[in-house]
């Protein structure tokens, strides 16, 4: 499993390089997209194509040709295969047939955003991309809501505005973020910030919108309510949201379930939001 490049081309490790001269075969997610890398190199290691439509199809020939003694490396478009890209489906089967996989590490869009962004790195959680559509991101945010890890995205630049501005509705305005974009390419940038203010920058500066980006979150704060009492304090919220406005159920949740008025109130949105998505005909 090679890494390869996010974008400076200095970045390919000389262990990589040479594993990928020395092998008999490259798996390659997108092979003429990667031959420029290769020739760039001057690697001349024949490619085959392994991407997600074929990936399954394809993994049971490259498995009996790796136990048949030959060795293979593969990359994917950019980054550490098999992150949100091509490969768990060949290293599963390789690891099932007793294959010895070597990982050669190397750039990672979202370790390299989360090493900069400046929030907590003791514990993450990678969610790779969204659901694209608005329903079920929205949903998915709600169940993110009270996680305490610092999480992960990585997204689409179209969809850039209306994710962040669904995060910021769904986690809080006030939470901590950083937009870490074009990452060791010549316009790289990270910007810092509540969630209300990159939402409301997302908006007005569409040169946000271009390029590759990862979204980094903090998580929910530490001083969260235990399981029991945030299953009980989402329990009253769906019963007094079916009657009451959201403020007003919020805080009536609050005094009723024992916790704060915030918490009630952030709990609040994220239900509200999640109801709206399983509603919504787009999802
Ligand atoms: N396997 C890759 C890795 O290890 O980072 C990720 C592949 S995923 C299909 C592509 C996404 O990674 C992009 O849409 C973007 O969110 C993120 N990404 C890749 N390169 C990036 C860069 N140079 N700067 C910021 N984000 C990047």
């Amino acid at each position: 499993m090679v890494a390869t490049p996010i974008g400076n081309l200095g970045d390919l490790s000389p262990r990589a390089r040479e594993t990928l001269a020395a092998c008999a075969l490259i798996a390659a997610e997108d092979t003429r997209h990667s031959a420029v890398l290769l020739r760039h190199f001057g690697i001349t290691t024949p490619l085959v194509s392994l991407h997600e439509h074929n990936e399954r199809e394809r993994t049971p020939a490259l498995i009996a040709r790796i136990a048949a003694g030959g060795d293979l490396a593969l990359i994917s478009d950019a980054g550490t295969p098999a992150i949100s890209d091509p490969g768990q489906a060949l290293v599963q089967a390789a690891a099932a047939a007793g294959i010895e996989i070597v990982a050669v590490p190397g750039p990672c869009a979202a370790i390299a955003a989360l090493s900069i962004a400046g929030l907590p790195t003791g514990a993450f959680a990678f969610e790779g991309f969204l659901p694209a559509r608005g329903g079920a991101r929205r949903r998915r945010l709600g169940e993110l809501a009270t996680e305490q890890r610092t999480l992960l995205f990585y997204e689409a630049p179209h969809r850039l505005r209306e994710m962040i501005e669904d995060c910021a509705a769904t986690l809080g305005r006030a939470r901590r973020a950083a937009i870490a974009r074009e990452l060791t390419k010549l316009h790289e940038q990270i910007l810092r910030g509540d969630l209300g203010e990159l939402a409301a920058r997302a908006a007005q500066e569409p040169s946000l919108a271009r390029g590759e980006l990862v979204v980094v979150i903090e998580g929910a704060a530490a001083a969260e309510p235990t399981d029991a009492a945030a299953a009980e304090l989402d329990r009253v919220l769906r019963v007094l949201l079916a009657e009451l406005p959201l403020a007003q159920a919020a805080r009536l949740a609050a005094r009723l379930a024992g916790a704060r008025d915030n918490e009630a109130y952030r709990r609040a949105l994220a239900l509200r939001a999640a109801a709206t998505a399983s509603d919504d005909p787009a999802t």
